[in-house]
């Protein structure tokens, strides 16, 4: 093992949710005189000590630009950060770390797909996402579309909040360019069916991108297995730190796409006559990355490796399977997103409540939730309200939580009535 590697310090912790919690020391808190209660993970999750010490190490005791080789301490930063670009391709396993693209969340590496692929795009093409996105896998393809002529066209979701795969299948056709879609959706929860999804629209030649932002905090994606070209994730919402996502790309993608961004590190020669690019995944990391921000990410998964993943997997399902018991408590409530496959995130309304009231009457009781529209627009039309509530489970929150978390709704609902 390579002391200067984060990656290697886990320890196989077996799942025991008491113990598991004692690692992200802000769950230990009160908020507003009451316990913290934190169900906003599908905003963004919370760091285990073992991130803190590692990127706090990594400031400590070997931070310096990456890629230099000019010192002893570059040398130990470059390790560092590529031992976490390995610790991700393993994570993800993809066959090679040339493709692992740093990047700073899921909305840049988007971006960055959407304007690689621009040249590949002509009027009358079509980029397929689904009623279902975020934002940040619709605005970035508009924008292309509307510089190339190209179209987006949403497919249609169920009231359940499952993809309309008959939708699909009519909407593919011979001027499908790009297939779009989240792997989970941030607003029902639903779990797409991204294994059919990619195979029917490969077998069209067309390209696959997977918004997995919602998917890796419960599930690891195997991008081989998945066939998609690209797959994109954030940190923040995976445990680790906040300015720092990735883009796996196939290379033969990778490398047939212009530079996102100039500057530094992406090239291999610049002279006024003609600059060159660097080799792949550095082609399109131009300037000083983040570095600790790798580090901290490279120790979040080391720290999910650590983890039993199927009872982590099955006590998610246990605080989901309370909730939805729970449901019938709360006169007036009701989910949006009954999918049959769905990750732990519940979406409500309470007849004659707007979700921002329940937001702010929860949080004065320590429960921190999400409420509005989640960046979901579209979706939001679609069931005809204004926003949601949102509680996202992670696999640290308890039983115990989900109880407290209904209890303050009857409390919400009886003030309301
Ligand atoms: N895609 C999905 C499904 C998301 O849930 C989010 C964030 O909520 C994003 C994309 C954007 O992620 P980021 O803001 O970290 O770039």
């Amino acid at each position: 093992m390579n002391d200067l590697s984060m990656a290697n310090t886990a320890t196989h912790k077996a799942f025991d949710v008491q113990s598991i919690r004692r690692d992200f020391p802000i769950l230990s808190q009160q908020v507003n005189g009451k316990p913290l209660v934190y169900l906003d993970n599908g905003a963004s999750a919370q760091k285990p000590l073992t991130v803190l010490d590692a990127m706090d190490r990594y400031y400590r005791e070997m931070h310096s630009n990456v890629h230099r080789g000019a010192h002893t301490l570059g040398d130990r930063a470059t390790a560092a950060f590529e031992g976490a670009r390995e610790t991700i391709r393993a994570f993800l396993n993809a066959g090679s770390t040339q493709e692992i693209v740093w990047t700073k969340g899921t909305t840049e590496a988007i971006n960055l797909v959407a304007n690689g692929l621009a040249p590949k795009l002509k009027a009358g093409d079509e980029i397929l996402v689904s009623h279902m996105e975020h934002h940040a896998n619709i605005v970035p393809w508009q924008m292309v579309a509307e510089r190339t002529g190209a179209k987006v066209m949403p497919i249609q979701v169920s009231p359940e909040g499952e993809l309309d795969m008959d939708a699909f299948n009519s909407l593919l056709n011979d001027r499908t360019r790009v297939l779009a879609v989240t792997h989970v959706s941030n607003v029902l929860g639903t779990i797409n069916p991204v294994k059919e999804l990619v195979s029917q629209a490969k077998a069209r030649g067309v390209i696959t991108l997977l918004d997995g932002a919602q998917a890796v905090p419960h599930f690891q994606p195997d991008v081989q297995a998945l066939d998609c070209d690209f797959y994109v994730f954030s940190s923040h919402k995976l445990f680790g730190p906040t300015g720092i996502g990735v883009l796996y790309g196939k290379s033969a993608l990778l490398e047939d796409m212009p530079p996102y961004q100039g500057g530094g590190e992406m090239i291999e020669r610049v002279s006024f006559e003609r600059t060159t690019w660097n080799v792949l995944p550095y082609k399109f990391e131009a300037g000083t990355p983040a570095i600790a921000e790798a580090v901290g990410l490279g120790a979040a998964i080391e720290y999910l490796n650590g983890l039993d993943r199927p009872a982590m997997e099955a006590a998610e399902n246990a605080l989901m399977a309370r909730a939805n018991q729970l449901v019938e408590t709360v006169p007036g409530m009701s989910i949006i997103g009954t999918a049959k496959q769905k990750a732990p995130v519940m979406s409500f309304k309470i007849d004659g409540l707007h979700p921002s009231d329940i937001g702010t009457l929860l949080d004065q009781q320590g429960i921190a939730i999400r409420t509005g529209h989640h960046c979901a627009m579209p979706l939001m039309d679609f069931y005809g309200v204004p926003g949601t509530a949102r509680a996202s489970f992670a696999f640290y929150n308890t039983l115990d939580e989900v109880d407290k978390l209904f209890a303050a709704l009857q409390k919400v609902q009886r003030l309301f009535a």
